[in-house]
């Protein structure tokens, strides 16, 4: 009887408190993580033994099937195609922009951010990213200028924001000569300047301004390369332990933006390794949503790079019978449907190629030949992969087709495209991010979820 009545409590309380509306929003965004990234990842996760995964589920499909799903469209005022500026403007500022403008409308009048708001209400705000706090989509929630490229002036205004968590990379933009005081001036304001996970622990209470690398921080792949930087999920844990300080509740906008990195290079593996990153990060934030019962967390993106697809292919005949000697053909054409085995290809890649081939220019030229960089791809995928590279050494760009060849997949670009994305919604107010709406509509949602 305790034990009903108990769980009867709680599920009085958990309705009771979506009822009230939200007293904290959470905001995280896989930048450039479009529905077929999504897809894949999942897809993935279902089909290939990871560690990570023993029942083979992602939280990012649990969340979904526990939560509000819809679908948005991101033009910009005059574009069909956005930019991450422009998007993270429309999203936060509940406004029209246009690519490359930070927190400014089309016409470059400056917008009241969702985070802004929430601190004229009190509320305590924060941003975290994995690339630099300068950059478009942090900056497109506290900072308002004509362009992103604007870096140092961005690290101003964060500095005077009024948040209490800043944490990302890009220091350089803090301490090069064009703000050669402005640390010292942040430390003034109350600002506890951190610059490694250890330094980062220790932060107990007050603000926090977390610089971990002078850019972009690592690739969650790389991770183990750099064993005092904090992960995306640390910092997320950190900023949570913090803004929950505030009885008035908190608004935390958290991205995971390397994501948007790996799928600008076409490079498969590790753009699911950043979906790994993202899906811990957002196993610690509905963590957080379903303990507290008040939070409302959001998980979307600002738009849509690369676009990965599986596809079938016709071979060519020595590829069929090599590939029906190994059982790999299933239907006896000449017809790759693509295995499941493909899939734990792509999670065994180690390193980005992005990175490899200018360690492999970087051999005496003697060195540099097909042989070699087959090696070192080998090593970098983790498992041999033949490239076909005949003897011949390519371009960057003819070895990243050449390694989609082999893998299976083909990308309709290395840029952005103008798809629409998914939006998926949890905890109270959560119901009004179904069905199809606009970018620019996002802000209004959560003000309204919040009651201001
Ligand atoms: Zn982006």
């Amino acid at each position: 009887m305790k034990k009903l009545l108990g769980l009867l409590l709680c599920l009085f309380v958990t309705a009771g408190a979506f009822a009230q509306g939200a007293k904290n929003v959470i905001w995280l965004i896989g930048d450039g993580m479009g529905p077929g990234t999504m897809g894949l990842f999942m897809e993935g996760v279902r089909n290939t033994q990871l560690p990570q995964y023993p029942d083979k589920r992602s939280t990012l499909e649990k969340f979904i099937n526990a939560s509000v799903t819809g679908m948005y469209f991101n033009n910009t005022y005059d574009t069909v195609v956005t930019d991450s500026a422009c998007a993270a403007t429309q999203m936060a500022g509940g406004v029209l922009s246009r690519p490359d403008r930070v927190g400014v409308d089309f016409e470059g009048r400056p917008t009241v951010t969702l985070l802004e708001e929430a601190l004229k209400q009190g509320k305590s705000v924060g941003v975290i990213t994995d690339v630099y706090v300068t950059d478009a989509t942090p900056a497109g929630f506290l900072a308002h200028t004509q362009s992103r490229r604007q870096k140092y002036e961005i690290a101003r205004q964060l500095v005077q924001s009024g948040a209490q968590v800043i944490l990302g990379g890009g220091l350089r933009f803090f301490d090069q000569k064009e703000n050669k005081n402005l640390l010292k001036q942040a430390k003034k304001q109350g600002w506890q300047v951190v610059k490694n996970s250890a330094a980062l622990s220790r932060v107990q209470s007050g603000r926090v301004l977390g610089l971990f690398s002078q850019e972009a921080m690592p690739f969650y792949g790389d991770k183990d390369r750099y064993p005092s930087t904090p992960t995306l999920k640390e910092m997320t844990q950190k900023a949570l332990e913090l803004l929950s300080q505030n009885e008035k509740g908190f608004v935390l906008m958290v991205e995971a933006g390397k994501v948007d990195w790996a799928l600008h290079d076409n490079e498969a593996g590790p753009s699911l390794w950043e979906m790994i990153n993202l899906d811990e990060t957002l196993d610690t934030l509905w963590t957080f949503a379903q303990r507290q019962g008040n939070t409302l967390l959001y998980l979307n993106a600002d738009h849509e790079t690369g676009v990965p697809v599986f596809e079938y292919r016709h071979l060519d005949k020595d590829t069929f019978e090599h590939k029906s000697a190994q059982g790999e053909m299933l239907y006896g054409t000449d017809t790759d449907y693509v295995n499941y085995s493909y899939y734990q290809n792509l999670f065994a890649h180690k390193r980005l190629l992005y990175y490899v081939y200018p360690d492999f220019k970087n051999l005496p030229a003697k060195k540099q030949t097909a042989e070699k960089l087959q090696e070192m791809v080998n090593e970098a995928l983790g498992v041999p992969t033949d490239l076909k590279l005949d003897g011949k050494v390519p371009s960057y760009e003819e070895l990243i087709a050449k390694l989609n060849q082999a893998q299976g997949l083909r990308w309709a670009t290395g840029n952005h495209s103008g798809g629409m994305l998914l939006g998926v919604a949890y905890g109270p107010g959560a119901e009004a991010f179904g069905g199809v709406y606009h970018n620019s509509e996002l802000k209004a949602k959560f003000e309204k979820a919040l009651g201001f």
